[in-house]
């Protein structure tokens, strides 16, 4: 008996040793708040791999989150930036703890999770607030007889920049703009509907995206993107389209793989099959979509030569994740490199921005004239 309690309290000790030890001292540098219509999330910047307690508090609802043996070094946000979730977020110091305090505008579900670095990013704690009455979303109307639906989606997002151009241009706000003025376009053409999977600077994680365009029986989507590359003179206009058997380059093989870590990236809590984003795609399903997808690539990319110079050869192929929608014609467009000071002034001026779009725009009207998507549904004439 008194051995096993020995033994227990010896347990014990080398418990308390051990958790001692995994016990680090971070600082909290940062705090970012994005908000999207499905959640806010809040992001702390760590100077390395931090413990923490988390827990909520009812009347007011409250969130609380403590870190033991760290030093807040930032600034709190500006309520402007907090969203309709959050109403304050607050700090205080107790001994060798900091506590943050966040004050909620009604009850949410929260999560939280821990990043390690990638990219630009060190450590970060993300904190995701969703609305808890799943208030009945604002459902986009549902399609009608003859309507052709095109989604467009603006790559990256929130707290995933994407390229950053040489004079500091962000892939995430160029590719919004190019794809708001391309929905307006679009949508002027009778019998076409264009929908954004995304309106304002939030990150929609990459299974979500053809999620959007399978939820609104999507006849197409059209990820806008532009690249970013170590060589400064690289340039030109590129067209993607989804593979099944490896990538047509060795270009569009790095590619889809930097497109792919977005959701590391923008700091999704991903499961391990999110995580497989090299899944290999053997439903044949698919080879009609990219059949598909390869014409209307092309048309799309024929168009582009009227902007400016095409880098590489015809449509290229590689496995994007954002590209898998089943059945869903889908493309990804590299507008031009960021990278190069000449292309990223150009991308930069609204009157270029408005001849790429135009060409999108023209490739996809042809394509829909063309393929006109299940002939009972669908009157190649209502498109004028
Ligand atoms: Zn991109």
């Amino acid at each position: 008996m008194h051995r096993i309690r020995f033994l227990l309290s010896a347990f014990a000790a080398l418990f308390l040793l051990l958790s001692g030890f995994n016990a680090i001292a971070a600082n909290i540098n940062d705090i970012r708040v994005w908000n999207s219509p499905d959640r806010t999330r809040i992001v702390f910047d760590l100077s390395g791999p931090v413990e923490y307690k988390f827990f909520e508090l009812k009347n007011p609802n409250r969130i609380v989150i403590d870190f033991s043996d760290s030093k807040f070094t930032g600034l709190l946000p500006k309520s402007g930036e907090l969203g309709n979730r959050v109403s304050k977020i607050r700090t205080g110091k107790h001994d060798d703890l900091i506590r943050f305090v966040i004050d909620l505008k009604s009850t949410v579900r929260a999560e939280h999770f821990t990043l390690i670095p990638i990219e630009n990013y060190g450590d970060r704690l993300v904190l995701d607030l969703y609305a808890k009455l799943a208030k009945k979303q604002k459902s986009k109307p549902k399609k009608v007889d003859d309507e052709f639906i095109v989604v467009i989606d603006a790559g990256h997002g929130g707290e995933d920049p994407g390229a950053v151009g040489a004079a500091k241009t962000l892939e995430k706000h160029l590719v919004l703009k190019i794809a708001k003025q391309l929905q307006k376009e679009l949508n002027k053409v009778k019998g076409i509907r264009a929908e954004l999977t995304r309106k304002g600077d939030y990150y929609i994680p990459l299974r979500k995206r053809r999620k959007i365009a399978a939820d609104l029986n999507a006849d197409l989507f059209v990820s806008i993107h532009a690249d970013a590359f170590t060589k400064r003179s690289a340039n030109g206009i590129s067209v993607f389209a989804l593979s099944q058997h490896g990538a047509t380059s060795e270009r569009a093989r790095v590619l889809a793989q930097k497109e792919n870590s977005a959701d590391f990236v923008a700091g999704e809590n991903l499961s391990q099959k999110d995580r497989d984003v090299a899944e290999t795609v053997v439903d044949l399903s698919y080879q009609g979509q990219i059949g598909r997808s390869v014409a209307l690539g092309s048309m799309v990319r024929t168009r582009l030569s009227r902007v400016g110079r095409l880098h590489g050869h015809g449509v290229e192929q590689a496995g994007f994740a954002v590209l898998k929608a089943p059945n869903i014609p889908s493309i990804l467009v590299e507008v031009g490199f960021i990278s190069n000071p000449k292309e990223e002034r150009s991308l930069n001026k609204k009157s270029y921005q408005k001849k790429i779009v135009k060409e999108i725009a023209t490739g996809v009207v042809q394509y829909a004239k063309k393929y006109p998507w299940g002939q009972e549904r669908w009157r190649t004439s209502s498109i004028q």
